[in-house]
């Protein structure tokens, strides 16, 4: 499409009012996994939704979740009383679609915290059941939640259980069947187009607009990178939330388009990353299609298409490209994975769980320093019990203690554990609730890091809460990752 001026919503300085929260530099930091020097990526592309466009997700998910609900009462489903909590579920959990339940899992897969539907399972009910199991991703009973977009989802699954229990919905063959239905009706919500339109028609309500998006993908393009946008989203959606989030805050004429060496939408991923489906040209702002005979040629916008042919018509490949979206399966697991592209996740919720885990620090501060006590006297607990046994079977190094002071001594010891369980226990059970009473923090699972944060680490070379946050570390920023800690460290 040829590249026309447009008309400007508003005025193209920064809105007032629409400057960026100030938060601390840990809020806004780039974190790195493994090591990326931005001098030698020669072109940066990225998703729209989530990423250069950030919705309210009470407003967007709540929507998406009412087109859901609407479907499915269409349906003869009793669900009108039902209501979207956005604080039910969070982004890294787990669907056990065989059971109906949510879990939360540490790196390892063992499951740390569940619940059956929107219900706590009791402990040893959850041991029973998942004491065995490692979770593998890769089986098709497990549903990761990926996005934010899996809130709606996951939320009206979690309350549909309880229904289901309750024999309220006679049509549902089990658990599977249950997620089948609200995975089939929640995609028809994202594609009929009503959702959609209207977004495009109040997109104040929707969009969470930051200026620094666009000065952040300016001085990349400044700078010599090729910037792409590669997005499932629509033409017609496309275009509206790029316009809306962008135009005003570009310089003179430009408007989002020009940012851009190649635009992508209907992308179809994560099967954009291996197909080799063809690319139609998006010849006008109405989304007339044109197909396209050889490769795509920059500066201009298409439909569909696949990465080898991006990567032909930009010269680069793996290392030399990176590709910042939100989806942990489709924009970084699968780029990663398959082309060996250098990837960036966007995780805007760490803004807010970096402020919860400092609120909770003088908390944590005196955990750690009784949770450190109880090994103590653990340690000196453990010592006097094998001093006894020695003294007793008549063994080894004799201590200088007699049997009954050594007694006194462990029951001394036992008195102050409980003592200091007293004090641990409410202290424990806060710590679990940071962030969010039912989940807790995202990237944890208790001391251990959670399965989210383990997907992150494994396919996302850096990560960070918004796109803007590259803005301060400049495109010739070299991020190195920290050296990682293991257990056996002195
Ligand atoms: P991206 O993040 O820019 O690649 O675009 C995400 C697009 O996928 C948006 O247009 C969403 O509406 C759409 N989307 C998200 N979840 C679903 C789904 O479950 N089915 C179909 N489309 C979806
Ligand atoms: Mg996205």
């Amino acid at each position: 499409m040829e590249r026309g001026k447009r008309t400007r919503p508003r005025s193209a300085s920064r809105l007032k009012g629409e400057s960026t929260r100030a938060v601390s530099i840990s809020h806004r930091g780039i974190f790195c996994n493994r090591t990326l020097n931005l001098r030698s990526i020669a072109a940066i592309g990225y998703d729209m939704d989530y990423t250069l466009v950030h919705y309210d997700i009470h407003q967007w998910e709540r929507r998406a979740y009412e087109y859901l609900q609407q479907k499915l009462v269409d349906q003869g489903w009793p669900l009108s009383d039902l209501r979207f909590d956005p604080t039910a579920v969070v982004r890294g959990l787990i669907i056990d679609t065989e059971l109906g339940n949510i879990l939360k899992a540490n790196r390892f897969g063992y499951v740390k915290r569940a619940r059956h539907g929107t219900v706590p399972m009791n402990l040893t009910v959850q041991r029973e059941l998942y004491g065995r199991i490692i979770i593998d991703l890769s089986e098709s009973r497990w549903v990761f939640l990926n996005t934010l977009f899996s809130l709606s989802e996951a939320c009206m699954y979690s309350q549909l259980v309880e229904l289901l229990d309750r024999g309220k919905l006679a049509t549902v063959l089990g658990y599977d069947d249950l997620y089948d239905v609200i995975r089939t009706s929640l995609d028809e919500t994202h594609v009929d187009g009503i959702l959609k339109t209207e977004i495009i028609a109040d997109p104040e309500r929707f969009v969470e607009l930051d200026p620094d998006v666009p000065l952040t993908l300016l001085d990349q393009r400044h700078a010599g990178k090729k910037l792409l946008l590669i997005t499932n989203s629509e033409w017609a959606y496309t275009q509206a939330m790029m316009e809306y989030a962008f135009d005003r805050y570009l310089p003179g004429d430009m408007v989002w388009r020009d940012l851009f060496d190649l635009i992508i939408v209907s992308a179809r991923k994560p099967d954009f990353f291996s197909s080799t489906h063809p690319f139609f040209e998006v010849t006008n702002d109405e989304g007339l299609l044109r197909p396209v005979v050889g490769g795509p040629i920059a500066g201009r916008t298409y439909l569909g298409g696949n990465a080898t042919a991006v990567e032909k018509h930009l010269g680069v490949s793996g290392d030399g490209i990176l590709y910042i979206g939100d989806h942990l399966f489709s924009d970084v697991h699968v780029t990663k994975n398959l082309l060996r592209w250098r990837t960036g996740l966007i995780v805007r919720e760490l803004e807010g769980e970096i402020s919860a885990t400092e609120g909770f620090y003088e908390q944590q501060h005196r955990l750690t320093r009784l949770m450190d006590e109880k090994e103590r006297l653990e340690q000196e607990h453990s010592e006097v019990r094998l001093m006894l046994q020695r003294k007793r079977l008549g063994y080894g190094p004799q201590p200088g203690e007699n049997v009954k002071e050594m007694e006194s001594r462990l029951a001394g010891l036992r008195s102050g554990l409980r003592a200091l369980d007293q004090e641990i226990s409410p202290l424990a059970d806060a710590s679990g609730k940071v962030s969010n009473d039912r989940w807790g923090l995202l990237m944890r699972a208790g001391n251990d890091k959670s399965h989210m944060a383990r997907q992150v680490e494994r396919h996302a070379d850096i990560y960070m809460s918004r796109v803007s946050n590259m803005m301060s570390s400049t495109p010739f920023a070299y991020f190195r990752s920290p050296k990682g800690s293991l257990p056996h460290d002195p």
